[in-house]
């Protein structure tokens, strides 16, 4: 008789005893052109604990685009930039002297590497983990891999995911990375601008999937970013539900500001719009 093949288990990480909330953000898509998102993390990050979970998980997209850690300490072709990615790490790393901080890439900022992480005080986690939180697993992600039928994206992601791929981008000068992150984007908002803004054609979480992920990691809830449609949607299955984090737009009208706090009575939206 042959063995049964062992289940590909998900990462776990274990919350301490003692903490009684978490916060989840996600897609802030930080960049210098809009610095009144970056106030607005930067006021969640300086208020009262009481007004905060025991830990700060960013699920992905925190930055709009992330070329490489070397915008953090080289001179930069573009001077602005490089102070703000400098200013969004340093307001990270003072709030993680006292608050852990958790990060997992999202398709903007898949490139952050170890310096960075470093640099912003945050610890990386794999896409996808397993919180266990008070007894309870919740499945954490960014979300891209769950959009089965964005199947460019999921042609571009395996490439761009390779080791491979990643050394040659990153060993290229600093100005040609940028050059090439530039030209993606008008790539992909001109693929936006021919699906029009209809969001319901927008590819979103595969439902089968995102039900196979739950049961693999023996989880109810999975909780994610990536597609900016805040919502909860019932997956079946016994109460199998994802919960989809808001991205941030502060610039936007209205703007958008949205944590997901998790504590011993469950979920709920807080909303950090000034
Ligand atoms: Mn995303």
């Amino acid at each position: 008789m042959q063995a049964a093949t062992p289940i590909d288990r998900f990462a776990v990480i274990t919350a301490p005893a003692d903490w009684q909330a978490v916060d989840f953000i996600s897609d802030l898509h930080l960049q210098a052109g809009e610095p009144e998102t970056l106030e607005a993390l930067a006021s969640y990050l300086k208020s009262p604990t009481t007004q905060r979970g025991n830990a700060l998980f960013i699920l992905g997209d925190l930055f709009e685009v992330w070329i490489g850690d070397d915008v953090l300490t080289t001179e930069a072709s573009d001077a602005a930039d490089a102070v703000f990615w400098r200013t969004c790490a340093s307001a990270l790393r003072a709030f993680s002297k006292h608050t852990p901080v958790f990060f997992l890439h999202g398709n903007r900022d898949f490139l952050l590497g170890p310096a960075a992480l470093a640099a912003c005080g945050m610890q990386g986690l794999s896409d996808p983990t397993v919180l266990v939180f008070q007894g309870r697993r919740w499945l954490l992600s960014h979300g891209d891999e769950l959009c089965l039928a964005d199947t460019d994206y999921m042609r571009f992601r395996a490439q761009v995911r390779t080791p491979e791929w990643q050394q040659a981008f990153l060993a290229q000068p600093l100005a040609t990375r940028e050059g090439i992150a530039r030209d993606m984007r008008t790539q992909s908002e001109a693929r936006k601008r021919s699906t029009g803004h209809d969001q319901s054609l927008w590819a979103d979480v595969d439902t089968h999937a995102a039900r196979a992920w739950l049961r693999r990691a023996d989880a109810q809830t999975l909780i994610h970013g990536h597609t900016h449609r805040p919502a909860t949607h019932a997956l079946g299955g016994g109460g199998l539900q994802r919960v989809v984090l808001s991205d941030w737009d502060l610039c936007a009208t209205p703007p958008r500001a949205e944590l997901l706090r998790l504590d011993g009575q469950g979920l709920q939206r807080l909303p950090l719009t000034p």
